[in-house]
């Protein structure tokens, strides 16, 4: 019941059963990869939508989707609900601390949309040099920008991300709507999916034959090559010699994977012997990713920019 727990008797938000085996990053993947919480989770951060009637006016989603995205990020303690009184008691969604954590997360994905797509975004402005930001991801320990390249990884012997692709109400939605706050086509094909960002996941950690990827995922077959041949349209993967490896578009996703390989591992609870350690090889840290301002060399803080919207 909202509005008569103490704060220190909050429970831990129950982690739903169909997922607690998954390593933090195969929850991880699994809660966000869905085009309608990215979506969701993109309108609370940039117009502070906390409403289920301001999210189903805003995106034109089906009442039936929304609420059952909110209640799995309400379970996930993403979002929680707080009453308020307007008229009679309605609640509303709050991010939490957890949630409030995605927002690196969703400015990476905005940077990937910048370097790699044509249309127009909204600018990102660092408020403390205010000047528009061009966020580049660096390693948190030496500040240094980094790429999928300067890094080491270490699997946990049960790092796995099978079962990630359990079904979830989905239907095949109206045609996304191209607008200037949405995400392109592109991130959305490549993020908005569970079995296209674990597909995505895979290869960072090095899966570049059909059979590595079948194995790492445990994903039927034909869904496989569905997201293989469309991730080789998208020239985030390029097929040659019978192996998927990633092009530089596909690389420069490794900032999003970074924030949410290092939001999963910090926040969901997982099984011993899952964790991924990711290093940075030149200065040796384990990966602490961090957005810089191209403007000011500034660490880029949530409370210190704003999208122009
Ligand atoms: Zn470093
Ligand atoms: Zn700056």
């Amino acid at each position: 019941m909202p509005g008569v727990q103490t704060p220190t008797a909050v429970a831990a938000p129950e982690t739903p059963e169909s997922t607690v085996e998954l390593s933090a990053i195969g929850q991880g993947l699994a809660i966000l990869g869905d085009r309608w919480v990215l979506l969701i989770l993109q309108r609370a951060f940039l117009l502070h939508v906390r409403t289920f009637a301001g999210w189903r006016d805003e995106l034109g989603i089906s009442e039936s989707v929304l609420a059952s995205r909110l209640k799995e990020l309400v379970a996930h303690g993403i979002f929680e609900t707080a009453a308020y009184r307007n008229g009679r008691t309605r609640y509303e969604y709050r991010l939490t601390d957890r949630g409030l954590d995605l927002w690196s997360l969703l400015v990476a994905i905005h940077s990937w949309e910048r370097d790699w797509t044509e249309r127009p975004l909204p600018p990102l402005i660092h408020d403390n040099c205010g000047r528009e930001a061009h966020a580049y991801l660096a390693c948190g320990e030496c500040r240094e920008g980094m790429t999928a390249r300067d890094t080491r990884t270490v699997r946990g012997p049960l790092a796995t991300f099978a079962r990630v692709g359990l079904p979830r109400q989905h239907r095949r939605t109206l045609a996304s709507r191209t607008d200037f706050l949405g995400y392109c086509p592109d991130s959305m094909e490549i993020l908005g999916d569970r079995w296209s960002t674990s597909v995505l996941a895979a290869a960072f950690l090095g899966a570049h034959r059909f059979g590595d990827f079948q194995a790492e995922l445990g994903i039927a077959p034909s869904v496989l090559t569905d997201r293989l041949r469309r991730f080789v349209e998208l020239g985030v993967f390029q097929l040659s010699g019978g192996l998927y490896r990633l092009t530089d578009r596909g690389l420069a996703f490794f900032k999003v994977f970074a924030f949410l390989v290092s939001w999963a591992q910090r926040e969901l609870p997982a099984p011993a012997g899952s964790e991924l350690t990711i290093t940075h090889r030149p200065c040796g840290a384990a990966l602490a990713p961090i957005l810089l301002c191209t403007a000011c060399g500034g660490t880029l803080e949530r409370r210190e920019v704003h999208f122009i919207t």
